[in-house]
């Protein structure tokens, strides 16, 4: 394998592929921190699509495995290294054009979302898909999970602002799927199809992003409650009359865990908080939030609190993007994603209160809420062998949970490594014998992130 590595770091520019040991420690594992993950034979940091080919192909001539990665975020395992594969990383693929005109912008995919977000923000637009983690993903993750966040309840997520791209396939072959055209219907919905497809189809090397206009910063709604059920069926309420751009939740574990380290005065007795949020301009939006207001003290919030400075406004939105870090810091964490219909979201919540309690494990809950889809994070300490079987079997009963409500096994972080058991049951026999003849046809020697996703 040496002398075949030799060719490719010929072929390669200067510097492209890495074999330095300490450097290649740190891509062997995403934030899902597989204790398993493997030891990569080399990273590879392509710039250009044709670099991609080029390790692609011979990749496939050699029959060695292939990890994308952009920025390592992910929770699922999705770019987990694997022992003598490649790891693909974007990291240097960073171009940018914008066009102010169609409102789209091509972009490489090592950009984070951050810098996408603030490049076109310079021309007064913008681009919505907001994962809580958007300071530190890479636009190209988005894509490979079809990434959800914050607005997404209004907005709709990753999928719905991707017109175009160019994907590099096993076989090095590049194609270019969809661009700048807002309507376009010939020939099978492929740039769906790579969406969310985790790296196991194709490496995307560029992407036509759908933009926006600038949003209007309006108000934000802040609420505790007592009850957990209560602040759920406030969300289906509102949900059912309004569309508002932010409808969050977090519990009362998230709520200390993140007072413990911002100091930011959140009521610590609460056992629950909603941050909700209205981007409508003029009386639109005054009226949204006052409604979201209403709804909440009708639902026996102990405390309701409106503000339209944006900054105020944004300091809770802080907050609740802090959630996952914060409750890190009580242990490992198991974190799941799982999503239901919106009437059964009280249920749900319920239902992971009790496996936590039946587990004697701490299980904090988080939500998108206004999509019906949550975060419940099983702390657990990797050291202690018997916690860290309950915490396991809870996180699989959780899937179960939300399944038997008609739910999802996950609803915006992809089944990566850490979900696949749950796959087939989920999908059931003919669902998944689809998605494995789609793999088959496009990668037939599994090159594409083996062991992931389906
Ligand atoms: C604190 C925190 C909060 C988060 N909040 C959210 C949230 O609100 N919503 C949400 O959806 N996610 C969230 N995430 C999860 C994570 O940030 C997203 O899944 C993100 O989309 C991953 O991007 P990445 O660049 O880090 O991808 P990586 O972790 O590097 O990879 C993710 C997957 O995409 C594949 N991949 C990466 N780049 C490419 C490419 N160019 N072509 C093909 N495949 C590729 C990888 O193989 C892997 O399967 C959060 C994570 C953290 C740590």
């Amino acid at each position: 394998m040496d002398s075949a590595l030799s060719a490719l770091i010929a072929e390669l520019p200067d510097g492209t592929v890495v074999t330095d040991p300490d450097i290649l420690g740190s891509y062997r594992q995403d934030r899902a921190a597989d204790p398993d993950a493997g030891t990569p034979l080399a990273v590879v940091r392509p710039r250009r699509t044709e670099e991609v080919q080029t390790v692609m192909r011979w990749a496939t001539a050699h029959h060695v495995p292939v990890v994308p990665r952009g920025a390592g975020t992910g929770l699922s395992g999705g770019a987990t290294a694997l022992d003598g594969g490649l790891v693909l990383s974007t990291e240097l693929m960073r171009d940018i054009a914008i066009d102010p005109v169609t409102r789209t912008a091509v972009t490489q995919p090592g950009l984070f979302n951050a810098e996408v977000k603030k490049a076109v923000a310079e021309y007064g637009l913008w681009y919505p898909p907001d994962p809580s983690s958007y300071e530190i993903c890479s636009i190209g993750g988005n894509i490979a999970t079809n990434a959800g966040g914050l607005c997404c309840v209004k907005y709709g997520v990753t999928t719905d602002y991707v017109l175009g791209v160019q994907v590099v396939l096993a076989d090095g072959t590049a194609v270019r799927l969809g661009g700048p055209r807002l309507k376009d219907v010939a020939g099978l919905s492929l740039v769906k199809l790579f969406v969310g497809s985790e790296g196991t189809l194709g490496i995307v090397t560029e992407a036509t992003l759908k933009l926006l206009p600038a949003q209007h910063r309006g108000c934000t709604v802040v609420a505790s409650f007592d009850s957990v059920a209560a602040a759920a069926d406030a969300v289906v309420e509102i949900t059912g009359r309004i569309r508002p751009s932010m409808l969050e939740f977090m519990d009362a574990v998230a709520i200390n865990a993140v007072e413990d380290k911002l100091k930011m005065g959140l009521d610590r007795n609460a056992a629950a908080m909603m941050v909700a949020a209205s981007d409508d301009r003029g009386p639109a939006g005054v009226e949204d939030t006052e409604y979201m207001a209403s709804v909440f003290t009708e639902h026996g919030a102990t405390e309701v609190f409106t503000t339209a400075d944006p900054d105020e406004g944004e300091a809770f939105v802080a907050a609740r993007r802090y959630a996952i870090p914060a409750v890190e810091a009580k242990g490992s964490l198991l974190l799941e994603d799982v999503g239901v219909p919106l009437p059964a979201l009280a249920e749900l919540v319920s239902g992971v209160e009790k496996l936590a309690e039946q587990h004697g494990l701490m299980i904090s809950v988080i939500a998108h809420a206004g999509d019906g889809n949550t975060h419940p994070l099983v702390v657990f300490d990797p050291s202690d062998a018997a916690m860290t079987e309950r915490a396991h079997t809870a996180f699989g009963e959780i899937m179960d949970l939300a399944v038997g409500l008609g739910g999802t096994i996950t609803g915006e972080h992809g089944v990566g490594r850490l979900k696949r058991p749950w796959l087939a049951g989920y999908l059931g026999p003919e669902a998944m014998e689809l998605n494995r003849r789609i793999k088959v046809a496009l990668d037939p020697d599994d090159i594409l992130n083996p062991g992931a996703g389906l």
